[in-house]
């Protein structure tokens, strides 16, 4: 399989090139060059493999000419096999025709791990392969740090910076990133917000003398190995569901737009699923978009699900670019000019293919307690702040014999104080982090600062290398 940039002006790639690009050179984002496909009889086929091994056969097209079989194959159970679920990604009915599939069951207890996990295995195969290493830098608000450090701690050929902006993140989340003590982890804690960190990595990347030097490479929600790794577990409850001799429909908290975008790309492999919907916390942009056309950055407001505190949901130029029916000129001038403007002129006509079958709906943060505490008074379910929205998202649309999958991102320890508010129960965290407030803490505390930063990037790297 080789991959071509929603922008045009890269050339096409393999698999393992993209995996250590991350993003193309022209600013795109790197999408298969055409649409794998899996007929009816290969779905049912499927319904027998245990997780790792159905993980294995629908990621395999996109790994095709990089990654053998067998190796995929291995790395995918080694990958889902220190999950605490034996089910890995388990299906929960909470209505009539409503679901949740718990997503949360990996190291850090979001629903990042599913890809991450799979991700810090590829980069070690292939870095190992091609007798490389490369440091690995990014800014996190909280899942995604603790996630990537969780994926590549102890990894040889691997150093990892995560950027988090000091006091701005949960005490579990910090935790969960600054009690890891592998050498070849760092963590930056930045005086400044998130958007600092988040500058302060994109400085990084355009200092091409550090950039080489250092060979830094990212793992943030625009790597299409990401993508991959998170189709299965759609394909996995539409089988469970019946499918694929009956449809299914998929409700998902929503973000960079990474985790809609997979079960819009399972879809396309065949399987069959009806709606998808979007939820928003009052960051509302995607729903905003899908009700009314409406693409215009505002200022982001915190919320009770942080994970879902965005602005720009960077994956949606992959859907944009499929729904243009890749017109990579068209694309690249709509993305400049949403930079320029902070607003987003989409075509009347691929607004409404878009909107024929994704759906969407924000909940504030009064809405959300409020529906925590429905639904765990209805169904005696605790679901997480941002699942919630899912959940929600998810009823408000499901049709009459039609399943409706909502997708659980976290797992409701991680938020104790908002789960406290609706419900007056405090989660407890499963048993691998019970002792995480015991734990030792290392970080480093620096200013907004570039030139401060590249040194302890530096740093890192050489503790790790010596
Ligand atoms: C990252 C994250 C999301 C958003 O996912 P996207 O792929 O960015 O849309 C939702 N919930 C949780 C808990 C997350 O960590």
């Amino acid at each position: 399989m080789q991959y071509v940039s929603t922008r045009g002006q890269a050339p096409a790639r393999s698999f393992s090139d993209i995996l250590l690009a991350g993003l193309a050179e022209d600013g795109g984002l790197f999408m298969p060059e055409s649409w794998p496909h899996f007929t009816a009889s290969e779905w049912r086929e499927m319904r027998a493999l245990p997780y790792a091994e159905l993980a294995a056969r629908v990621m395999a097209p996109f790994t095709a000419g990089s990654i053998d079989h067998k190796t995929l194959l291995d790395l995918c159970r080694s990958a889902y096999a220190n999950f605490d679920h034996a089910a890995i990604v388990p299906l929960v009915q909470i209505e009539d025709g409503l679901f949740v599939q718990e997503l949360f069951h990996g190291p850090t207890l979001a629903f990042k791990d599913m890809a991450m996990q799979l991700l810090g295995r590829l980069f070690d195969h292939v870095l190992t392969e091609r007798d490389e290493r490369v440091t690995i830098v990014g800014a996190t608000s909280g899942d995604t740090g603790s996630a990537a450090i969780e994926a590549c701690k102890g990894r040889e050929r691997l150093s990892v910076v995560i950027l988090h902006p000091e006091g701005r993140t949960s005490d579990v989340q910090r935790r969960q990133m600054t009690t890891v003590p592998d050498a070849n982890i760092t963590n930056l804690a930045v005086q400044g917000t998130f958007d600092d960190c988040q500058d302060l990595v994109k400085a990084m990347f355009a200092d091409a003398p550090f950039r080489n030097d250092m060979r830094l490479s990212a793992v943030n929600s625009i790597n299409w190995a990401r993508i991959a790794a998170q189709i299965p577990y759609y394909v996995a409850a539409a089988l469970s569901l019946g499918a694929p001799d009956r449809e299914v429909s998929f409700a998902v908290p929503t973000g960079n737009f990474g985790n809609i975008l997979a079960a819009w790309v399972a879809r396309k492999m065949g399987l069959p699923v009806k709606r998808l919907c979007v939820g928003s916390n009052r960051n509302d942009i995607l729903t905003r978009f899908l009700n009314a056309n409406d693409m215009t950055t505002h200022a982001v407001v915190p919320s009770l699900s942080p994970s879902m505190d965005i602005q720009v949901s960077s994956n949606f130029e992959r859907l944009l670019f499929e729904f243009l029916d890749r017109d990579s000129d068209a694309c690249a001038t709509l993305m400049t000019d949403f930079r320029k403007t902070g607003k987003m002129a989409v075509p009347e006509r691929v607004w409404s293919s878009i909107h024929e079958l994704f759906s969407g709906v924000a909940l504030d943060d009064e809405a959300t307690t409020t529906e925590i505490r429905r639904v765990h008074n209805e169904s005696q379910y605790l679901a997480d702040p941002h699942t919630i929205i899912g959940v929600t998202a998810g009823r408000k649309f499901r049709q009459p014999g039609i399943p409706m999958v909502a997708m659980a991102t976290a797992h409701p320890a991680k938020f104790p104080d908002a789960m406290r508010a609706a419900t007056g129960i405090l989660p407890a965290l499963p048993p691998s982090l019970a002792d995480l407030f015991d734990r030792e803490e290392r970080f480093r505390v620096v200013p907004n600062s570039l030139d401060v930063v590249e040194d302890a990037v530096r740093s890192g790297v050489l503790n790790n290398t010596r």
